[in-house]
């Protein structure tokens, strides 16, 4: 017990001053021991996240007031010797750190932005997928820069990778397609400031294929990771559809589907971490269009609007912008970015989904994406050299580095065309 309530204490120590969060994934290779310890790990994580979910819809259903996620470790560590013996085969932070998961779900499903559900159940799979936390605090990571890193209950533990560089402070195992992955969450040092920075303006238009376009002309290819393996994937779910599960064959079936699983991923990732990158580097001030992605995906190819990754670009672009001094703007969703020309501004509203369009007024070759980039990029311009309304005037008001709100409010005035 002494140990345990020292490690809280430290666990206090918090982010650096103008550090930023950062994570990773890796993967571990663990031993036998190591193994089966991660295993029992997620049992217990999971039983004790169900046991919080149990509790708080019997205190929802009969009026009572449901305890904090704090309340119930508490009362699970008074009693775990006796009544759950199994929980102290692992560290007990692993039980700690499944009530603190449901403390956030909690938090998340409270928090009307989100939009996430209720805290439900965990299921066991058979395929033993799941995750825990290994380590929370700054303290309980011993990791020296190379490939190997030391954590609570586990031990030395082999990496196939190094980490990123900074201060690790929270370390979590995951069984997740057929490998075990550590993910680490870290503060990482501020990245020098360019200065004088010359970096331009500029702006992406994002979509399914291209996955991006930027006001350079740069495009950023669409790998289309789960077109690419959907048919070895539906063959071999299908054969194991067929197999009695837990059998030699049902197993060899999993493993190919695990493999096609990490491929889609792999490939997807490795795009849009590209693309993000390569972005954030290039550019002072981005554009990038404020799309609906949730009402994307109930339009006519949610398949292919999934496999993009819409969301997951905008989520880098926004914390990458952050480490690059990138100030990223946001334009408003009816902005008809596609339909003016970058050349003489003339709105063609008869535009449907021509890849190449030539200007009624001026006679330019546009490319679809291409055009909107451009136009794009033009939002960071002074009043004046930004596209105009349709009466002719200019826009009132640039905006500056690093504001959203003006864009939005004014490229709102720019649907009036149809
Ligand atoms: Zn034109």
């Amino acid at each position: 017990m002494p140990r345990s309530r020292k490690a809280r204490k430290k666990r206090t120590s918090s982010c650096p001053k103008g550090w930023l969060p950062a994570g990773a994934s890796v993967p571990v290779r663990l031993t036998k021991r190591q193994e089966g310890y991660c295993r029992r790990a997620i049992g217990i994580a999971r039983f004790c996240y169900n046991l919080a979910v149990a509790t708080h819809r019997f205190c929802r259903t009969n009026r009572l007031r449901p305890p904090s996620w704090m309340d119930i470790s508490k009362e699970f560590n008074a009693v775990k010797r006796t009544e759950y013996p199994f929980a102290t085969e692992v560290a007990s932070r692993v039980a700690e750190g499944a009530f603190m998961d449901f403390g956030k779900a909690l938090a998340n499903w409270s928090n009307r932005d989100l939009k996430a559900r209720a805290p439900a159940f965990k299921r066991k799979k058979a395929t033993g997928t799941g995750t825990f936390r290994a380590a929370s605090g700054v303290d309980q990571l011993g990791y020296n820069g190379k490939r190997r890193i030391q954590l609570p209950g586990l031990g030395s533990v082999k990496l196939a990778c190094t980490l990123p560089q900074g201060i690790l402070y929270e370390a979590r195992i995951k069984r997740e397609n057929g490998r075990w992955m550590l993910s680490i969450l870290c503060w990482k040092e501020p990245e020098p400031k360019p200065k004088p920075d010359h970096r331009r303006r500029g702006a992406v238009d994002t979509g399914i294929n291209p996955l991006g376009t930027d006001s350079d002309g740069e495009v950023f290819p669409n790998p289309k990771a789960y077109y690419s393996q959907e048919r070895k994937l539906r063959r071999w779910q299908r054969a194991q559809s067929r197999r009695r599960k837990g059998s030699r064959g049902w197993w060899e079936a999993q493993r190919k589907i695990d493999k096609c699983h990490r491929r889609i991923k792999g490939l997807r990732r490795n795009a849009i971490h590209q693309m993000t990158n390569t972005l954030t580097r290039k550019f002072k001030h981005l554009v990038i269009e404020d799309l609906n992605v949730a009402g994307m995906m109930q339009g006519p190819t949610p398949k292919a609007q999934a496999d993009s990754a819409m969301g997951e670009i905008r989520r880098q672009l926004e914390y990458k912008c952050r480490w690059r001094y990138t100030s990223l703007i946001k334009a408003h969703r009816l902005f008809p970015s596609s339909k003016i020309c970058h050349v003489c501004q003339h709105p063609n509203a008869k535009l449907k989904r021509e890849r190449w369009w030539t200007c009624p007024k001026c006679g330019a070759g546009n490319e679809r994406n291409h055009n909107a980039a451009v136009n794009l990029g033009r939002l960071t311009l002074p009043p004046g050299r930004g596209p105009m309304l349709r009466d002719g005037k200019a826009l009132a008001g640039a905006p500056r580095a690093g504001e959203t709100g003006p864009v939005e409010r004014r490229t709102a005035q720019l649907t009036l065309w149809g």
